[in-house]
């Protein structure tokens, strides 16, 4: 094939992908990335001997596209031990593994959080799923997470005890209003896989995928300012002409045409603190159904002890919404561990908060994938990102791979 210039803008998950795929089809992409790394929500940063990623997530052992981009095993994953820890007032429960083994769960410990009957509702819900395929899952109506759960007949305890904590700290949105596709997805993910981090980082992911690259160029710190038709004009005013061009990035904005057309995304902030020892101390996460702020939290050297070289602990804290100033958000999140934990707030020192503006995208009709065809956005222009289909790892790799093949097919003749 002869030499076609392939710009990608974004060097997140999906535009690592679609340099990938168009690899393997003899081609040569360059990259144009605003910041100074690849990852683009899925960075680890290191300070003070921590590794702090920006924002709590977690990959799952399940996702199918993870399993063909990643080598899982040279990641060194470290799992969490499913379930979680519930912090209701100063009491606290430990439920094992409610979304895979539900009805292993000793009945006491399942009273605190929901009846008899939501145990076999779980158990039956995990069954249905498993043999559901997630192209299935994605073509079912779509509904409130909310609505689904009381249409399922689950007990509002354990809407609220543990779905509601649960779910918040993945959709990132308070009210379980995200799609049932979503939630159904998610909760079969889980049954089937384990919730999982690098050993060093969530960083770790998409630097795997960029040292399978071989022939594709990267600038870094090139922030594209606007495409029209195929010319790409950088921030600095320099233009390119492109044979192709992938948008690996919500493209309302470098395309003018599109402003206005995307609702407001999914917003979190992650604050981390150093502490003499971990309160948890063990590889689970930690839920506060009633929290004033915390949703959700978790010792991150308990996971991965790479998380933490300086010999303290790592505590990650998840806050969906926050008014406050830093510091003020700092005392309050203080107090409310000081609450939940018996030690006192100024024992938890603070190390760093990431206010993450665009965590997930709003999607209102989620998707498990699409053809190719329908990446095109105007001629030689296609689209990737997890904001086609759905706010998740497995998505902006898909997404990625999709808008490969639309380049890759548009190459071939046609008769
Ligand atoms: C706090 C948080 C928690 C999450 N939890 C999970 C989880 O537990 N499980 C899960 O599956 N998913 C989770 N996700 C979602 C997952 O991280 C994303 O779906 C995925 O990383 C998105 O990849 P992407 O390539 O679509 O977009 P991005 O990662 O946003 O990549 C876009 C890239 O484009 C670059 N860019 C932007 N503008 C320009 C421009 N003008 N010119 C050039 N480059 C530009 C950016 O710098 C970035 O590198 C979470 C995300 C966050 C933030």
């Amino acid at each position: 094939m002869e030499e076609k210039k392939i710009y990608i803008i974004g060097a997140g998950l999906s535009g690592l992908v679609a340099a990938l795929e168009l690899e393997k089809a003899g081609l040569s992409p360059v990259i144009l990335e605003a910041s100074d790394r690849v990852g683009g929500r899925m960075k680890t940063d290191e300070i003070d001997g921590f590794r702090l990623d920006h924002g709590f997530q977690v990959l799952n052992t399940a996702y199918p596209e993870a399993k063909k981009y990643l080598d899982l095993h040279a990641l060194q994953l470290k799992t969490f031990d499913p379930g979680a820890v519930i912090f209701d007032g100063k009491d606290s429960y430990v439920i094992t593994d409610p979304l895979r083994n539900p009805l292993k769960i000793v009945g006491m410990a399942f009273s605190k959080v929901g009846t008899f009957l939501d145990k076999v509702k779980m158990f039956s819900l995990t069954q249905e799923l498993k043999k559901k395929s997630n192209e299935e899952i994605f073509a079912e109506p779509s509904i409130p997470t909310h609505q689904y759960l009381k249409q399922y007949g689950f007990s509002d305890q354990i809407i609220s005890n543990f779905f509601k904590p649960f779910f918040r700290g993945i959709f990132l949105e308070k009210h379980l209003n995200t799609s049932s596709r979503m939630f159904e997805f998610v909760f079969k993910m889980f049954s089937l896989g384990h919730a999982a981090v690098p050993a060093r980082g969530m960083g770790e992911i998409p630097e795997m995928i960029k040292r399978q690259l071989s022939t594709t160029q990267i600038y870094f710190n090139s922030p594209v300012r606007s495409v029209e038709g195929t010319r790409i004009t950088l921030e600095n005013g320099d233009q390119l002409p492109a044979d192709r061009v992938i948008i690996a990035v919500q493209p309302d904005r470098i395309m003018k045409q599109l402003q206005g057309q995307f609702a407001p995304a999914r917003t979190v902030v992650n604050l981390y603190f150093s502490t003499q020892k971990s309160f948890l101390a063990r590889p689970m996460i930690g839920l506060l159904p009633s929290g004033q702020l915390v949703n959700n939290l978790v010792f991150m050297d308990d996971v991965s002890e790479a998380y933490s070289s300086n010999g303290r602990s790592l505590l990650s804290v998840t806050v969906l919404e926050s008014h406050l100033t830093e510091k003020e958000l700092v005392k309050a999140v203080q107090a409310e561990l000081e609450s939940i934990s018996g030690i006192k707030a100024e024992y938890f020192k603070p190390v760093k908060q990431y206010h993450i503006s665009y965590a997930l995208p709003h999607v209102d009709d989620m998707k498990y994938s699409i053809p190719h065809t329908e990446c095109k956005i105007v001629d030689q222009v296609y689209l990737a990102g997890d904001y086609l289909l759905n706010g998740s790892i497995n998505a902006a790799m898909t997404s990625g791979r999709t808008a490969a093949e639309a380049v890759i097919h548009s190459f071939m003749p046609t008769h």
